[in-house]
C-alpha cells in the first residue's frame, strides 16, 4: 500500500506505468501474509515488483505499448509471471515501453514518453523504460524487463539500476509478446547485483512451451556472489572505446574498471573485429523476424478493429493502420522487404551468416578473457525529443545489439554520473556464465 500510494503521487509526472493492479495486489499481499504467517515464506515472498507490459497477465490489460492492444486482456500468464506469482511476489502493475519493444528511448509509446528520474527533461531509455524509472524512482524494488537489442542494459544505464539480460534459452518466451524471437530475452532490472540474482533464479529454467529454452539446471545465482576477483581476466574490447564514445563516459567506465584492478582483476585489451556490422546485421534480422510475428494483429481475433470495414482486406488495412504507430510500421516494411523473393538472400541470409561471425567474435575473446567490460552506451540519456532520426537512434545500440546476435549475457551496473545523468558499466561473459557476471557485477557495488 506504501508504494502504491507512492506510485499514486509520483508517477503523474514519471509515466512509467500503463496500468495500476490494486486490486491483485493487496489479493497478493494478502495471500503473501498469509504464508508468512505459516512460516512458509520464501527470499520472495511478498516482494512487490513490476511488469513490463510486454508480459501476459491473466485478466489484467497487456498493450505491448501499442494502441493495437489497447484493448486487450490477456488470458493467461507468461512462464515468467506465473514463476513470479509462485515465488510469492506481488505485482502493481504494468509499465510503459515502446511500441511493442521497438526503440531506444520510449518515445514510441502509444501511452506518451516516460521521464527519467534523474532528470524530468531526459529519456529513461527504451525499450524497458517504465521498468527502469518506476525502479529508479523508488516506486518499485524490481521490474521485469526485455532485451532484444539492449532493452534491458541501456534503460538500466540511463537510469542508474542494474539490469541483466540472461543468455538466449535461459528463460522461457512463453506468453511475452513476440519482437523478434530469435533475440528476445527477459530478464530483471533492479537496484543491486545482488537483487537480481534473485529474480534471474526465480523466472530462468526450461520450458516445454518453448522451444528455444534450454535444459539445464538453474544454480543458485547468489551462491558466487562475493568470490574472489583476483585473476579475473578482463577483456576491453578496442571497437568499444573509438569514435563516437562520450569523453566522459569513457571516463566512468575506466574509472570502474580501475576498481577491478584493485580487486586483483587484470585488464587486456581484445578485439570484436565484425562490430560495425551489428546493427545492420540486426537492423535486418530484427524487423524481418517482426515483420513476421506482428501478422498475427489483423483486426480478426484480437486487439484493435477499425470501423465498419467494408470488406476483409479493408478490415486488416485499417485496423493496421490505426492500431500500429510509424515506427513500427517502419520496421514492418523493412522486414516484409528483405524477406521477399529476389532480396531474401542478399539482406536475410547475408545478415545471418554476419551474425555467426559476430557471434564467433565473442567465443574468440572469451578463450582469452573471463569477462569483456565497455559502456552500455556511447552517451548519457538524451533530452527527450532530441533524437528524431531513425538511424541515429539506431546508432545508440552500438554497445548492446551484437550481444543479443551472439546470444549471450549481459548485464549493466551504475557507473556514476555526467552531471545528473547516470553512466553504466557493461559486462559481457561467455553463454551461461550468469552466476560470474553477477559476482562481478555485485563487487562493484
Ligand atoms: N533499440 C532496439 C530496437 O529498437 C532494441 C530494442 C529491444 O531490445 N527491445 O530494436
Amino acid at each position: 500500500q506504501t508504494l502504491l500510494g507512492r506510485i499514486e503521487r509520483l508517477d503523474g509526472r514519471l509515466n512509467s506505468f500503463i496500468s495500476i493492479t490494486h486490486e491483485q495486489a493487496l489479493a497478493a499481499a494478502d495471500a503473501a501474509d498469509a504464508l508468512r504467517a505459516k512460516g512458509q515464506a520464501g527470499p520472495l515472498t511478498g516482494l512487490p515488483l513490476a511488469l513490463k507490459d510486454i508480459f501476459c497477465t491473466d485478466g489484467v490489460k497487456t498493450s505491448c505499448g501499442s494502441k493495437m492492444l489497447d484493448n486487450f486482456i490477456a488470458p493467461y500468464d507468461a512462464c515468467v509471471v506465473e514463476k513470479l506469482k509462485s515465488a510469492g511476489t506481488v505485482s502493481l502493475g504494468k509499465t510503459n515501453m515502446d511500441e511493442f519493444a521497438m526503440g531506444s528511448s520510449n518515445e514510441n509509446s502509444h501511452y506518451g514518453p516516460v521521464r527519467n528520474p534523474w532528470d524530468l527533461d531526459a529519456v529513461p531509455g527504451g525499450s524497458s523504460g517504465g521498468s527502469a524509472a518506476a525502479v529508479a524512482a523508488g516506486l518499485v524494488p524490481a521490474a521485469m524487463g526485455t532485451d532484444t537489442g539492449g532493452s534491458i542494459r541501456q534503460p538500466a544505464a540511463f537510469c542508474g539500476i542494474t539490469g541483466l539480460k540472461p543468455t538466449y534459452g535461459r528463460v522461457s518466451r512463453y506468453g511475452i509478446i513476440a519482437y523478434a524471437s530469435s533475440l528476445d530475452q527477459a530478464g530483471p532490472m533492479a537496484r543491486t547485483a545482488e537483487d537480481c540474482a534473485l529474480l534471474l533464479g526465480a523466472i530462468a529454467g526450461h520450458d516445454l512451451r518453448d522451444s528455444t529454452s534450454v535444459a539445464r539446471g538453474v544454480p543458485d545465482y547468489r551462491a558466487e556472489l562475493g568470490e574472489s576477483l583476483s585473476g579475473l581476466k578482463i577483456g576491453l574490447p578496442r571497437e568499444y572505446f573509438g569514435d563516437g564514445l562520450a569523453p566522459e563516459v569513457e571516463q566512468a567506465v575506466r574509472e570502474a574498471i580501475k576498481v577491478y584492478e584493485s580487486l586483483g582483476a587484470s585488464v587486456h585489451e581484445v578485439s570484436l573485429p565484425h562490430t560495425h556490422y551489428a546493427i545492420p546485421a540486426y537492423y535486418v534480422i530484427a524487423p524481418a523476424e517482426a515483420s513476421s510475428n506482428l501478422s498475427r494483429f489483423d483486426g480478426v481475433r484480437f486487439g484493435h478493429r477499425c470501423d465498419a470495414p467494408s470488406d476483409l482486406i479493408d478490415l486488416y488495412k485499417r485496423s493496421r493502420d490505426e492500431g500500429f504507430g510509424s515506427e513500427v510500421k517502419r520496421r514492418i516494411l523493412i522486414g516484409t522487404h528483405t524477406l521477399s523473393e529476389g532480396f531474401f538472400d542478399a539482406y536475410y541470409t547475408q545478415a545471418q551468416k554476419v551474425r555467426r561471425l559476430i557471434r564467433q567474435d565473442f567465443l574468440d575473446a572469451f578463450e582469452e578473457v573471463d569477462v569483456l567490460m565497455g559502456p552500455a552506451s556511447p552517451t548519457p540519456a538524451f533530452d527527450l525529443g532530441a533524437n528524431k532520426d531513425p538511424v541515429s537512434m539506431y546508432l545508440q545500440d552500438i554497445y548492446t545489439i551484437a550481444v543479443n546476435l551472439a546470444g549471450i549475457p549481459g548485464i549493466s551496473v551504475p557507473a556514476g554520473f555526467v552531471g545528473s545523468r547516470p553512466v553504466g558499466l557493461q559486462i559481457l561473459g561467455p553463454h551461461f556464465a550468469e552466476s560470474q557476471l553477477l559476482n562481478v557485477a555485485h563487487q562493484f557495488q
